[in-house]
């Protein structure tokens, strides 16, 4: 039996719980994740949403969309990133890695939309796949083929 992992925002006010194992997880360098990160971009994993429960905050989680791409939720007090993909909505909920206080298990399979990165983002030799667009068979709601990108 899996054991749940914790997350939670900057400030503390958004918590969460997670129930291993994580469906799949990557690292996305599209220039949505990039300027809503303020770093290379994001990197996320996703669960079914049945495994993923929100402890405190949901009256502080704001949800930004942008013109065909995918959610980005964060919390409107510390504005950390939480939460993209279908959110609030969809079947599965992609979680920031790096909200959670715990160890996932699953590590980043991955690298997605590397023909969008920074031209200070260099990859490192890290043997995963690298897509110069969205994952080839991402099916998730809001990935738009060709666009600079929603995530994962
Ligand atoms: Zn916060
Ligand atoms: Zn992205």
């Amino acid at each position: 039996m899996p054991t749940s992992i914790r997350g939670s925002c900057l400030c503390g006010g958004v918590r969460f719980e997670v129930d291993p194992p994580f469906i799949r997880a990557g690292h996305c360098h599209c220039s949505r994740c990039r300027k809503h990160s303020g770093a290379f971009g994001e990197t996320q994993g996703r669960v079914p949403r049945e495994r993923f429960r929100l402890l405190a905050g949901a009256d502080l989680i704001r949800v930004f969309r942008p013109d065909g791409g995918a959610a980005k939720a964060f919390c409107s007090v510390c504005g950390s990133s939480l939460f993209g993909g279908g959110w609030p909505d969809g079947s599965e909920v992609s979680v920031r890695l790096g909200a959670l206080d715990g160890d996932p298990g699953i590590r980043p399979q991955y690298h997605s939309f590397v023909a969008f990165r920074a031209p200070w983002d260099v990859l490192a030799a890290d043997g995963l796949a690298r897509h110069d667009g969205p994952k080839p068979d991402a099916d998730s709601p809001g990935t738009i083929e060709g666009s600079p990108g929603p995530s994962l």
